[in-house]
C-alpha cells in the first residue's frame, strides 16, 4: 500500500484544514482529535508521510524516531498529564484493518485528565 497524500492528516500537514495545534516541531505536530473519547483526547502525528507503525519503524530516520518519541513527552507535559507534571496517560497506536485505524497516517493517540479505563474494550 503506498501513502495517500489525500488522507485528512496530511491536509492538515499542508494547511489545507484547520486543526486546534497544541504543539509543532520539526519532526511532529500535535492537535486535539475532533471527536474526543476521553477529558484529554490529543494526536500526535511525525510530518513525515508514513502509513502506520510499521512504515514508519520500517523507513524513518532515527532522527524522525526520536523526534516522536520526544514529542509524545514534550505534548504530555504541555496537556500536564505526563508522569512528571500529572497522573498519567495513555498512547496508542491503532494499526491497519484489525488494528482499527481509519486516517491512513501513523498517528499516537494521548488519553487523559481523568482515569482512561480497559486497556481494551
Ligand atoms: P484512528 O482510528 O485512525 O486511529 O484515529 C483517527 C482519529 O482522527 C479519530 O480519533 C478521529 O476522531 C480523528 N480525526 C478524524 N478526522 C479529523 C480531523 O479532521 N481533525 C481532527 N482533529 N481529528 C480528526
Amino acid at each position: 500500500m503506498s501513502y495517500d497524500h489525500n488522507n485528512i492528516f496530511a491536509k492538515i500537514l499542508r494547511n489545507e484544514i484547520p486543526c486546534n495545534k497544541i504543539y509543532e516541531d520539526e519532526f511532529v505536530l500535535s492537535f486535539h482529535d475532533i471527536n474526543p473519547q476521553k477529558k484529554i483526547h490529543a494526536l500526535v502525528i511525525p510530518k513525515g508521510n508514513y502509513i502506520d507503525l510499521d512504515d514508519f519503524s520500517l523507513n524513518a530516520t532515527s532522527e524522525e524516531m526520536v523526534g516522536l518519541l520526544k514529542g509524545i513527552n514534550i505534548v504530555a507535559k504541555k496537556l500536564g498529564i505526563s508522569t512528571e507534571v500529572g497522573e498519567g496517560y495513555r498512547a496508542l497506536a491503532n494499526i491497519g484493518d484489525h488494528g482499527g485505524q481509519e486516517v491512513p497516517h501513523f498517528h499516537f493517540h494521548l488519553f487523559g485528565g481523568e482515569k482512561v479505563g480497559k486497556m481494551v474494550e
